[in-house]
């Protein structure tokens, strides 16, 4: 779409295209999440080809191991002269034996464990069974069903039959989307310094620190793209806190409500809570728009964020937003 002079894009003619388009697949959300779920394991269930876009993608060698790995199908699978299950297990078994650590084990389906039917729904339930202290838990990273960032969601969609319904019936706040630790500690300072609480997140850090989710459960998304996980939370009664953008100083308007949404009254004084944060980005803002002025910026389409990143550079950097591009999944 081309750059509005003024703000709002409903009178800009929004182009549709069809076909093929270029994105990785869901199996690159690995590359945070293994970081935020320190207990958990993603064992991707690939190729070679799956092997090699999550190593160059989180950087680290081959041989490295850290909390993912890949479960090889080779060519024996493939062409079906192997039990793949059979192979799974093996894997599994070893791997759990060889890092007694691991609370949480992930199935992630690839292309190429869809294209031979492999049903790692069932693999994960068999595979409960046998490895009781491990909580085994499978979605699909695969490039059929999934771009980038749905790898993500399917993972969190996947999370939520595991969370356990409330205690209580108090209002409780969850944010959804992961976050770095440093940026939770950030966010609970200023819950808490507001009144609201309690609040928990999603992922947690650990996989014993799993939310509880009912009624009470008052969703804030941290990221733009969990359809699937937000169906799931709402089937459980949780409700979501309508929020227009994720990013700039309307995400800063949008959480005004958020205390009287939450079901708690906001304590005399709680807006000065985000005056010092905000005047601080204000500031950085407006240091970065001296050098960004009057450019012109396009964006490839993408699952997650190009809408209120756009909305963000154009109205407080004033750069030209020549177009942007978004996927279906995520609207504008
Ligand atoms: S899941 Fe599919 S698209 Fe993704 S790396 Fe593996 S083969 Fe490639």
């Amino acid at each position: 779409m081309s750059a509005p002079a003024t703000p709002g894009c409903r009178n800009l003619p929004v182009l549709r295209e069809r076909g093929q388009r270029e994105v990785f697949c869901g199996l690159t959300g690995i590359v945070w999440l293994h970081r935020r779920l320190q207990d958990a394991f993603f064992l991707v269930v690939g190729s070679r080809t799956c092997a090699h876009l999550i190593q160059s993608a989180a950087g680290v060698m081959i041989f490295a191991e850290p909390r993912f790995g890949t479960a090889i199908l080779d060519e024996r699978d493939l062409a079906g002269l192997a039990d793949a299950n059979e192979e799974l297990d093996r894997v599994v078994a070893e791997l759990l034996a060889r890092r007694p650590d691991i609370r949480m084990l992930f199935l992630v389906g690839s292309c190429p464990s869809e294209v031979i039917k492999l049903d790692l729904r069932r693999a994960a339930e068999r595979l409960g069974e046998v490895h009781r202290g491990v909580r085994i838990v499978n979605y699909s990273g695969s490039g059929i069903e999934t771009t980038f960032t749905e790898g993500e969601d399917a993972c969190l969609a996947a999370l939520v039959p595991h969370c356990p319904a409330p205690t209580d019936e108090r209002p409780r706040l969850l944010v959804v989307g992961t976050v770095a630790d440093v940026v939770e500690d950030q966010f609970r300072r200023l819950f808490e310094a507001m009144g609201i609480g309690p609040v928990d997140w999603l992922p947690p850090r650990r996989t014993d620190q799993l939310p509880p989710i009912g009624p009470g459960t008052r969703i804030l998304a941290a990221q733009p793209f969990i359809a699937e996980t937000l169906r799931a939370l709402e089937a459980r009664g949780a409700a979501l806190l309508s929020a227009p953008s994720p990013v700039g100083r309307r995400a800063l308007a949008a959480g005004s409500p958020l205390p009287h949404a939450h079901g708690i009254s906001p304590p005399p004084g709680s807006g000065r809570v985000v005056a010092a944060p905000a005047e601080r980005r204000a500031k950085a803002v407006s240091a970065t728009r001296e050098r960004l002025e009057g450019r012109r910026i396009f964006f490839f389409p993408t699952p997650d964020s190009s809408c209120p990143l756009a909305r963000f550079l154009r109205d407080e950097c004033g750069i030209q937003a020549v177009e942007v591009g978004t996927l279906p999944a995520q609207g504008a």
